[in-house]
């Protein structure tokens, strides 16, 4: 299937207007995210990366707005994103397993404890004090802001 920028813009602009994805719609998006996949993706589980990619823009995707830029950039430029999440919350797991390894006694060393986090609520990523005590024991997925409403 060959994707035409205008015809992705109809799909999303029909997306908004009816607040359901078409079949089309749905079907343009796993190719365009497979696609970016297979170049950005690097390091992630190629399937997972495509399904949340999808998922993520199924639920963004109507902000998208043509004065700014065109279709196919912009399911492309989530889809990035949402790759660069992706290999930021796998370095975060993999940072705070490695700290809790540490706490039992099982590691030599002392792992740095991750500073940063991305929230899931705001979708942006901020300072461990931002999310409060449960940061430390990986419970936290979203900030205090975020948590208060
Ligand atoms: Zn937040």
């Amino acid at each position: 299937m060959w994707i035409s920028k205008t015809e992705l813009a109809n799909e999303i602009n029909l997306m908004t207007v009816s607040g359901r994805a078409s079949e089309r719609l749905g079907r343009m998006l796993l190719l365009i995210a497979d696609g970016a996949a297979r170049r950005y993706a690097t390091g992630l589980e190629h399937d997972e990366a495509v399904a949340s990619a999808v998922c993520h823009l199924l639920g963004v995707i109507d902000r998208y707005d043509p004065h700014k830029s065109d279709a196919f950039s912009y399911v492309t430029t989530i889809c990035i994103n949402r790759f660069l999440h992706m290999r930021r919350e796998v370095r975060f797991r993999n940072a705070l397993l490695a700290h809790v390894r540490y706490e039992m006694g099982g590691e030599d060393f002392r792992p740095e404890i991750p500073k940063y986090k991305n929230c899931i609520g705001c979708g942006k990523e901020k300072p461990a004090s931002a999310f409060g005590q449960d940061f430390i024991r990986g419970l936290a997925n979203k900030c205090k802001n975020c948590n208060r409403r």
